[in-house]
């Protein structure tokens, strides 16, 4: 399921009243009582079950009636919230195509002061999700791990991003909402998919890039040819949210992991064999 971008132009204040009190009322119900929806809102029950129809059928809500009708915000209600909000600051005007579709993450094109990209987070949707179905009432907390979780990720790249640029070679990051990062977009190729002419070059470019992360004390910690994007013999280094910082107890396995990933990619692929040693001290040294 994409991000549902036709509704979200067309979002009734109403639609996204109720988006916003489901937002809030999933810190304390699994499924948010339609009771809860009328009190949070004001909204006539006829209204609401009318609104919420369509949100539904849009893939931003979906409707439990065991014990009790409730409802549940889904991701694509989360990613409607978002949008509307990065839309009314301004961050963005439109929204375009997919143009990356992670494990934990869909990434489109779209239009704010220039060309950027929106990465919606979307971890632990599946797992969480069947979790939660087989709950019923649960006041308390932490009902809605994959909001959670995702809203976590987006910040944590934010923060790298923020962090990183501009020493080091990555998107520039232009703004977050919820689960979004909103990031330039890169007009280039995977790694993986590209065909160098100067594979040395790039290795030491990749690894340059590497040392200065770490001297801003940040280590990618998931490096690989799918994390790097190419843009006019450049490599620019995306997909940051599980980074760790440089005095995590587990650094130097970490970041040697990460070279460990580009120097087989390099051998495999363009047959260069680089000395590890001279990489790794290259970039923690
Ligand atoms: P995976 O789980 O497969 O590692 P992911 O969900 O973690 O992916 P990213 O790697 O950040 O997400 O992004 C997925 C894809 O979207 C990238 O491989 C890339 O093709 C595209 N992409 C991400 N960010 C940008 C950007 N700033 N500009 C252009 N394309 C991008
Ligand atoms: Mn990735």
């Amino acid at each position: 399921m994409g991000v549902a971008a036709e509704q979200i132009r067309s979002l009734h204040k109403y639609e996204k009243t109720i988006l916003l009190a489901l937002e809030r009322g999933m810190k304390r119900y699994a499924w948010v009582p339609l009771d809860e929806i009328r009190a949070s809102t004001g909204l006539a029950e006829s209204e609401i079950n009318y609104r919420v129809a369509r949100l539904m059928a849009w893939g931003m809500v979906r409707f439990n009636p065991v014990p009790y009708d409730g409802y549940a915000l889904v991701f694509g209600g989360y990613d409607a919230l978002a949008l509307a909000t990065l839309a009314r600051k301004g961050t963005i005007s439109a929204l375009g195509a997919k143009i990356g579709e992670g494990k934990e993450s869909i990434v489109h094109d779209a239009l704010g002061l220039g060309p950027v990209a929106i990465k919606f987070h979307r971890v632990g949707g599946r797992s969480f999700a069947s979790a939660r179905l087989n709950r019923d009432y649960m006041p308390g907390q932490g009902h809605c791990p994959w909001l959670i979780a995702s809203k976590k990720s987006a910040e944590r790249e934010y923060e790298a991003l923020t962090r990183l640029h501009p020493h080091v070679s990555v998107p520039l990051p232009v703004d977050q909402n919820r689960h979004a990062v909103v990031m330039a977009l890169i007009n280039g190729q995977n790694l993986n998919r590209c065909r160098l002419v100067a594979p040395k070059e790039m290795l030491e470019q990749i690894l340059d890039c590497t040392r200065r992360a770490y001297k801003v004390g940040i280590i990618h910690a998931d490096l690989s040819e799918y994390n790097i994007l190419i843009e006019d013999e450049k490599a620019v280094i995306i997909d940051w949210p599980q980074w760790i910082g440089t005095d995590h107890p587990n650094a130097e396995t970490i970041v040697e992991r990460d070279i460990d990933n580009i120097l087989a990619f390099f051998s495999r692929k363009y047959r260069l064999d680089y000395p590890r040693k001279d990489a790794v001290s290259g970039v923690v040294g």
